[in-house]
C-alpha cells in the first residue's frame, strides 16, 4: 500500500492517490497503452483473485487521510487507484469505509473516487463496497469483442463486454446515488476504436448504461507496447459532436454529459 500526491489529475484536479495494490502491478487486463507498463504474469490475475491490505496500511491510511482534513489542504478527491485493479483487494470496502467515517469526523465534501476497469463490478462484495464510494470511474474502450480482447487484453476470466455493459448498466440502475462515469480511451496506431462503427457502439452502450459523465481521453504518457499512439484533442472534440449527433434522445440524452481530455490537458 502507497500513497501518490497530492497531484493534479486531468480528470479530477488535485487529488491524493491511494495504491492499495502489492508492488508487482496486479490487473485483470493487460492494456496494450497502460501506462504501467505490460502487466507480468505473476500480476495477470482472475477476476476473483484477491490481495489483503493489512492492519499496519490500515492505520496508515487512517493517519493520512485525517491530517489531509486537519490540514485542510485543498484536495478534490481521494481517489484509490495505482499499480492495477483495485477491486482486487479483498477488504476495499473496509477501507472506504474509513475514508468515509474519517469524511464524516470532519464534516469533509471531498469525494472518494475509485477508478475500476469494471471487469469485477458484478461480484456482490464488489458491488457492496463500490456502493459506498462516491465517485467510480469504469473503464469502456470499445463495445467489440474482438477490438476488447486486443486492446484490453483481458484475463480468461473476466466476462465478455457486451456482459461488462449489462453490468455497469444494473450497477447504475441498483445505485442510482453512487456517481458512475464511463470513461473511453481512445487510441491509434496499431490499433484504432474511433472509426464511425466503433463510435456507434459505444454511443449505444453509454444509452444502455446511462451513467452520470462519461469521459473521452487519450494517451498522455509512454505507453506499453510500442506504436500506440495519442488522438490529436481536435478529433477528439469531433468524435464527441459525432456522438452527440447519434445519440437517442429517447433514450438517454448525452448532451452535457462527455467531457474531453486532449493529450496535451495532461499537467
Ligand atoms: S486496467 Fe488499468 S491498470 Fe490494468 S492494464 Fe489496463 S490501464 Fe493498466
Amino acid at each position: 500500500m502507497s500513497f501518490y500526491g497530492p497531484f493534479i489529475s486531468r480528470r479530477l484536479g488535485w487529488s491524493l492517490g491511494l495504491d492499495l495494490l502489492p508492488v508487482v502491478k496486479t490487473c485483470t487486463f493487460d492494456c496494450i497503452y497502460c501506462e504501467l507498463g505490460c502487466t507480468p504474469e505473476s500480476g495477470y490475475c482472475s477476476i476473483n483473485h484477491r490481495v489483503e491490505v493489512d492492519q499496519e496500511s490500515m492505520e496508515r491510511i487512517d493517519y493520512r487521510i485525517t491530517t489531509i482534513h486537519k490540514s485542510k489542504i485543498p484536495v478534490k478527491s481521494i481517489t484509490l487507484s495505482g499499480n492495477g485493479e483495485p477491486t482486487l483487494v479483498s477488504n476495499i470496502g473496509d477501507v472506504i469505509d474509513l475514508i468515509q467515517k474519517i469524511k464524516k469526523d470532519y464534516d469533509s465534501k471531498i469525494p472518494v473516487t475509485v477508478f475500476t476497469n469494471a471487469s469485477t463490478i458484478h461480484i456482490p462484495e464488489v458491488q457492496n463496497a463500490l456502493a459506498k464510494v462516491d465517485t467510480i470511474i469504469a473503464k469502456l474502450d470499445t463495445t467489440e469483442q474482438d477490438l476488447f480482447e486486443k486492446i484490453n487484453k483481458p484475463h480468461n476470466s473476466v466476462p465478455t463486454i457486451d456482459q461488462i455493459i449489462g453490468n455497469l448498466k444494473d450497477f447504475k440502475k441498483n445505485h442510482p446515488n453512487t456517481e458512475l462515469i464511463i470513461q473511453t480511451m481512445l487510441i491509434s496506431g496499431r490499433l484504432k476504436n474511433f472509426e464511425e462503427e466503433h463510435i456507434y457502439g459505444l454511443v449505444e452502450s453509454y444509452e444502455k448504461i446511462k451513467p452520470d459523465k462519461i469521459f473521452i481521453y487519450t494517451i498522455a504518457r509512454p505507453t506499453a507496447v510500442e506504436k500506440v499512439w495519442k488522438v490529436r484533442l481536435e478529433k477528439l472534440e469531433e468524435i464527441r459532436d459525432i456522438m452527440i449527433q447519434k445519440n437517442n434522445k429517447d433514450i438517454f440524452d448525452l448532451h452535457g454529459k462527455i467531457d474531453v481530455f486532449g493529450p496535451s490537458s495532461e499537467l
